[in-house]
């Protein structure tokens, strides 16, 4: 990222490797929607030549002298999100926020990003996690954000047995959402999008009744589908502050979670709406969080791809080889085609 609006190729000189730290190398990366709003809507503020992405697997090339479990050579998992273990904040367990809100995500945001010959990763041992063998690598670059924030919108949102639960936007958080949904024991699961491609793959992972918000407005429509009961859960991982949340609120039955995992990028505030919210007193809860990352994360989720029981390979629609392709890549993230779900760039 040069600028607002602008990106390029540019030199830079490599990290400098602390004591707790690790140099990587990347193997796979794969742009974020969070990359196209903080170069195209400007959305953390003016950054001048920044790296961007925060979406990686890598090759560790250098550990600083205090590191413990991980050696050059070793193939790893980056999360998104590498917090300061020992801020006050990962103690009261919200290590996302260490060192204030939101600032656990550091990658293209704070520091340099993954799209560069080497990266940084601070505090190697309590954020970096093995990259099993018998995990795809391309499947792998998925864990570092899409599987662990859709699924952490299903945490939020606490799913049990057998809830009714609407997921709204199937991008690849959204597709995740409804993964992690099935996994959690939802039974009806209403997924909320327009692409036909993610609509067959949102079902693939257990959505059982796609709603088309194109189509007319989705709280008539799961209203109908639900016999005027509304659902249990929502997760919110796509649309717009004002709309998507009046929506979520609406469609809650009394007692109900919202679990939001989207960006809210404009408009001051939120809108409540007053009297589906009970006036005040309708027993309804709105969570909303930033991905957890973390070794100890990052193998549970890892294995839940070892055992099958996930597949997040399965949403990569675009594969490009070669790290001059990450520009492409980053591109078709803008533009969003309507046959693109996520793309992967092996290096
Ligand atoms: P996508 O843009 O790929 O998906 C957005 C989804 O929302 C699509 O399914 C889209 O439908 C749907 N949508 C758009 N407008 C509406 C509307 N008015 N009503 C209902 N649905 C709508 O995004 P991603 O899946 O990549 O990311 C989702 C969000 O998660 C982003 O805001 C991203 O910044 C955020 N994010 C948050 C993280 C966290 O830690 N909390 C980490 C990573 C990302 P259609 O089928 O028409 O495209
Ligand atoms: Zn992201």
């Amino acid at each position: 990222m040069l600028g607002i609006g602008k990106t390029g190729w540019i030199e830079k000189d490599a990290p400098v490797c602390g004591p707790l730290d690790a140099l990587v190398k990347p193997l796979a990366v794969s742009p974020c929607t969070s990359d196209v709003h903080t170069v195209w809507e400007g959305a953390i503020g003016d950054r001048h030549d920044m790296i961007l992405g925060h979406e990686a697997v890598g090759q560790i090339v250098e550990v600083g002298a205090l590191v413990k479990d991980f050696k050059p050579g070793d193939r790893v998992i980056v999360p998104a999100i590498t917090p300061d273990w020992g801020a006050l904040e990962s103690q009261a367990g919200y290590s996302m926020h260490s060192g204030g809100m939101l600032a656990g995500w550091k990658f293209s945001n704070f520091k340099d990003g993954v799209f560069g010959e080497l990266f940084h990763v601070n505090e190697a041992d309590a954020n970096l996690a093995l990259l099993p063998d018998d995990v795809d690598m391309a499947a792998a670059v998925m864990l570092s954000d899409m599987v662990p924030t859709g699924l952490h919108g299903v945490e939020l949102a606490d799913v049990q047995f057998g809830d009714d639960v609407c997921v709204i936007g199937i991008g690849p958080v959204g597709l995740m959402a409804v993964a992690g949904a099935k996994l959690r024991g939802a039974s009806h699961l209403y997924a909320v999008g327009s692409r036909p491609d993610c609509a067959a793959l949102a079902r693939e992972y257990g959505a059982t009744e796609i709603i088309n918000y194109r189509e007319g407005d989705i709280v008539k429509q799961i209203m109908e589908l639900t016999h005027g009961k509304g659902v249990d859960r929502v997760i919110v991982a796509g649309g717009n502050a004002e709309e998507t949340f009046a929506q979520a609120i609406t469609m809650l039955k009394p007692g109900g979670r919202i679990g939001n995992v989207n960006y809210l990028g404009s408009g001051d505030y939120v809108k409540i709406p007053r009297v589906e919210w009970g006036c005040g007193m309708g027993h309804k809860t709105i969570a909303g969080g930033l991905m957890p990352g973390g070794r100890l994360r990052m193998e549970k989720l890892a294995s839940l791809l070892s055992t099958k029981r996930l597949d997040p390979g399965k949403m990569l629609t675009h594969r490009f080889n070669g790290f001059e392709h990450i520009e492409e890549a980053l591109m078709l993230m803008k533009d969003k085609p309507r046959d693109l779900i996520k793309p992967v760039v092996i290096l």
